[in-house]
C-alpha cells in the first residue's frame, strides 16, 4: 500500500476517534445526569455498552470516574467522608472466576434501587446522604425518617456510618401509584426511578413510607474481621440486611449464581444482578480503592437484552391454585435469537400500577433462558386497563385480592382440578404421563380428581389415543410405584400456597407424621423458627382445605411414609442442650442444625442465657454472639468437637 495513503488512513482513524470520544463522553454525561435524576432516558444495556465503547477508546477519560451525576443545586450538598465509590462490574463469569482467584468471597444479590448513607452519632441518626456523585452528595435526613428500616435510633451508642440500598418493592410501588394518583401526581415510571425522583422531592416526602431500605456496609467500628461479621453486626443493629453467603472457592460461584438466579426473578424486590465482596476485612483494606471502584468487590449481571414492542391483547390464565395470570401478547419482535411475542405481566395488580394496555408500547427484558419480563411502559395509549370479570375456565365470578385476581370456585374449576392433579404427580414424580395426556384422562372422563389416578386399570389406559399394551401397563405401574411415598412428598404434592418441599422437611422434623400435622395451629408453627404469621396462617388453612383429598388418597392405599427418629422426644446425647453457630462451618450451617436436632438438641439463633453451647470454627472471632458468650461464660465448642459427639451417635 502507498505509504502516503496508509499514514492518511491512520490519521483519519485518530481523528475519527477523537470526534468519537468526545461524542461519547457527552452523551455518557448527559445520560449519567438522567440516569441520577430518576428519569433514565436509555436502557441499562444501551448505556453499559457506550460507557465500555469509551472505555476502550479511551480509558482514563474523566467522564468515566465520575459515579453520578452532581447534586442539583437545590437541595443541600454534603461531603461524603469516605467516598462512596460505584462497583466493578462484568457480565462474565470467568472475568469473576479470575478476580476471585483463591480468596474466599461472600456473595449478594443486587438490589436495583440507590444507594444511601445513614450516620449515626451516640446511636442516633444524624443525617441522611445520597451518593451523589460519589464525593458530594444530597441531604436527605428528613425523607428517611418516613423509611422504617432505616433504624432512627440504634441499641447501642454509636457514631458510625451505615451505607445500604434504598428500594420500592413490587407490591408497594403499586401502593404508592394508587396514591399519588389521589394526589394529583404523575404516575411514576417504574420502582427504581420514584425512589430516586422522591428523595430529590421537596413535598409529598411522606410518601417515601413506601421504600424499604437493605443495610449492607458499616464505616467506624473496630474489632470486625470478615465481611460475614459486618453483616451480622448490622443484623443484630436491627436493620435489613440481604440474604449473604460465604463462597470458600471460585468453583462455587457459578451454583450460586444459578442459586439465586432461580428466586430472584420472581421476587417482589427488583434486583440487577450479584455482589461480590472478599470475605477477609484485611484483604480488602491492603487492596483499596482505584478512583473509580473498591478493587475487592465485584459485581455480577446476566447479560440481559432489552427490546421495545406494542402490546396486541392481554390474556389472562388460570393455574392450580386458582390464580388468574396475565400474559402480554406482544407485536413479535426479536430478542437474543428469539421471536418473543408473549410477555409475563406477574399479577393484576401489576397491571394496574402500570396501567397496562392493548396500544402501549413497552420495555422487555430477557437475561439468561428465562421468560421474557415486562420493565416499564415507554409510550402508553389514553384510556385505562381491564381485566376479566369472569374465569376463563369456568366462568365464575373472580375476586381481586389486592394483588391477585382469583377463581374461588376451587372444586369444580377444570383449569384449578387439572392444575391440581398436575402438580400432585410431578410432586411425587409420576412418570410418563405429559400435561397433554393428562388433559385427555380428563376430558374422556378416566379420572375426575387425584385420589382416582390409583384406581385406574390397565384397561383404562388402553382407552387413551396411540397407547399401547406396553405403554398402558408402564402408566399403570408408574402410578402405583407412588403410593408408598415420603411425607413431604405427599404434602408437596397437595400444592398448598406458601409451602414447598424444604418447607414440609422442616415442618416433619418438629411434627412428625402426618395426623401431627394437620393438626398444627398457625400459633404452633410460627413457633418453628423462620415462619412468618402469614405463611403459618396460609399453610394451616390450606391444610384444612385439603383435608378431603387427603382422607380420598389414604382411602385409595397411598401410604405417606417417615423416617423414624433415631430417639424418642427428650432423649439423645445432645437432649436438653441449646446449641448456637457463629460464623461458617465445613458443611451449610441448616444441615449441622439438622444434625443437632436428630440427636435430641436445640438450634437456637441467638446467643442468650438459655445457649447451652456455641460452636464456631473462629476461636478469635469478635462476632457479637461471641462477645455474648463470653460474658455468659457459655462454653465455645468448635465444629469437630461437636461432630465427635454426632459421630458417636
Ligand atoms: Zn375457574
Amino acid at each position: 500500500m502507498d505509504l502516503c495513503l496508509a499514514k492518511a488512513r491512520s490519521c483519519m482513524k485518530t481523528q475519527y476517534e477523537r470526534s468519537r470520544v468526545s461524542e461519547l463522553a457527552h452523551e455518557v454525561l448527559k445520560q449519567k445526569q438522567f440516569y441520577y435524576a430518576g428519569k433514565p432516558q436509555i436502557s441499562d444495556a444501551k448505556y453499559d455498552a457506550m460507557e465500555s465503547e469509551l472505555r476502550k477508546l479511551s480509558p482514563s477519560h474523566p467522564v468515566l470516574a465520575y459515579v453520578g451525576a452532581a447534586p442539583s443545586a437545590t437541595s443541600p450538598r454534603i461531603t461524603h467522608d469516605v467516598p462512596m465509590l460505584s462497583l466493578n462490574k462484568t457480565y462474565k463469569v470467568d472475568d469473576l472466576h479470575s478476580w476471585v482467584g483463591e480468596e474466599p468471597i461472600v456473595g449478594t444479590p443486587k438490589v436495583d434501587g440507590n444507594s444511601l448513607s445513614l450516620v449515626y452519632e451516640d446511636g442516633l441518626l444524624k443525617l441522611a446522604k445520597t451518593r451523589g456523585d460519589g464525593r458530594v452528595g444530597e441531604d436527605v435526613t428528613d425523607k428517611v425518617f418516613w423509611i422504617a428500616d432505616c433504624v432512627p435510633k440504634l441499641s447501642k451508642k454509636l457514631s458510625i456510618e451505615v451505607r445500604g440500598e434504598v428500594y420500592c418493592s413490587a407490591h408497594k410501588f403499586a401502593q404508592l401509584v394508587e396514591e399519588m394518583l389521589e394526589r394529583k401526581l404523575e404516575r411514576p415510571t417504574n420502582p427504581r426511578n420514584i425512589v430516586a425522583g422522591m428523595l430529590g422531592r421537596k413535598n409529598h416526602i411522606d410518601l417515601c413510607r413506601y421504600f424499604n431500605f437493605f443495610a449492607f456496609e458499616v464505616i467506624g467500628v473496630d474489632g470486625l474481621k470478615t465481611e460475614m461479621d459486618k453483616f451480622e453486626f448490622l443484623d443484630n443493629l436491627g436493620f435489613s440486611v440481604l440474604p449473604h453467603k460465604l463462597l470458600k472457592k471460585a468453583a462455587e460461584v457459578e451454583t450460586y449464581l444459578e442459586e439465586i438466579k432461580q428466586w430472584m426473578d420472581d421476587d417482589e424486590i427488583g434486583y440487577d444482578g450479584a455482589v461480590f465482596s472478599y470475605n477477609s476485612l484485611s484483604v480488602q483494606s491492603r487492596l483499596g480503592n482505584t478512583s473509580h471502584h473498591p478493587r475487592f468487590k465485584m459485581s455480577f449481571k446476566w447479560p440481559g437484552l432489552t427490546a421495545r414492542s406494542k402490546i396486541d391483547k392481554i390474556e389472562w390464565f388460570p393455574s392450580r391454585l386458582g390464580i388468574i395470570t396475565p400474559v402480554a401478547v406482544i407485536e413479535p419482535v426479536a430478542l437474543s435469537g428469539a421471536t418473543i411475542t408473549n410477555v409475563t405481566l406477574h399479577n393484576a395488580e401489576h397491571v394496574k400500577a402500570y396501567n397496562l394496555k392493548r396500544g402501549d408500547l413497552i420495555e422487555i427484558i430477557r437475561s439468561g433462558e428465562v421468560i421474557p419480563k415486562f420493565l416499564h411502559v415507554v409510550t402508553p395509549v389514553e384510556g385505562d386497563f381491564d381485566w376479566p370479570v369472569k374465569c376463563p375456565s369456568c366462568k365464575s365470578k373472580l375476586e381481586f385480592d389486592g394483588v391477585r385476581l382469583k377463581c374461588l370456585n376451587s372444586d369444580e374449576c377444570p383449569a384449578q382440578r387439572s392444575g391440581f392433579i398436575l402438580n400432585w404427580m410431578r410432586a411425587v414424580e409420576i412418570e410418563d404421563i405429559s400435561e397433554k395426556r393428562l388433559e385427555q384422562m380428563l376430558s374422556m372422563g378416566l379420572i375426575e380428581a387425584v385420589h382416582e389416578l390409583y384406581t385406574l386399570s390397565v384397561k383404562d389406559f388402553l382407552k387413551l389415543p396411540a397407547t399401547k399394551d406396553k405403554m398402558a401397563e408402564k402408566l399403570y405401574k408408574n402410578i402405583q410405584a407412588t403410593k408408598k411415598v415420603p411425607l413431604a412428598k405427599f404434602l408437596n404434592g397437595l400444592g398448598i400456597e406458601g409451602a414447598g418441599l424444604r418447607t414440609w422437611e422442616k415442618i416433619i422434623e418438629h411434627f412428625p407424621g402426618l395426623e401431627a400435622i394437620q393438626r398444627i395451629t398457625a400459633e404452633e408453627l410460627v413457633e418453628v423458627e423462620g415462619f412468618a404469621e402469614k405463611s403459618a396462617e396460609q399453610i394451616v388453612s390450606g391444610l384444612k382445605d385439603r383435608k378431603d383429598a387427603i382422607k380420598q388418597l389414604l382411602k385409595v392405599g397411598v401410604t405417606p411414609s417417615v423416617q423414624k427418629a433415631k430417639f424418642a422426644p427428650g432423649e439423645g446425647p445432645l437432649a436438653g442442650k441449646q446449641f448456637v453457630i457463629t460464623g461458617a462451618l465445613s458443611m451449610p450451617r441448616e444441615t449441622i442444625e439438622k444434625m443437632i436436632r436428630e440427636a435430641g438438641g436445640k438450634a437456637g439463633s441467638a446467643v442468650s442465657k438459655n445457649t447451652s453451647v456455641l460452636v464456631t470454627n473462629e476461636g478469635d472471632s469478635s462476632s457479637s454472639k461471641m462477645k455474648k458468650a463470653k460474658e455468659l461464660g457459655i462454653p465455645i465448642w468448635t465444629e469437630e468437637a461437636l461432630l465427635t459427639i454426632l459421630r458417636g451417635v
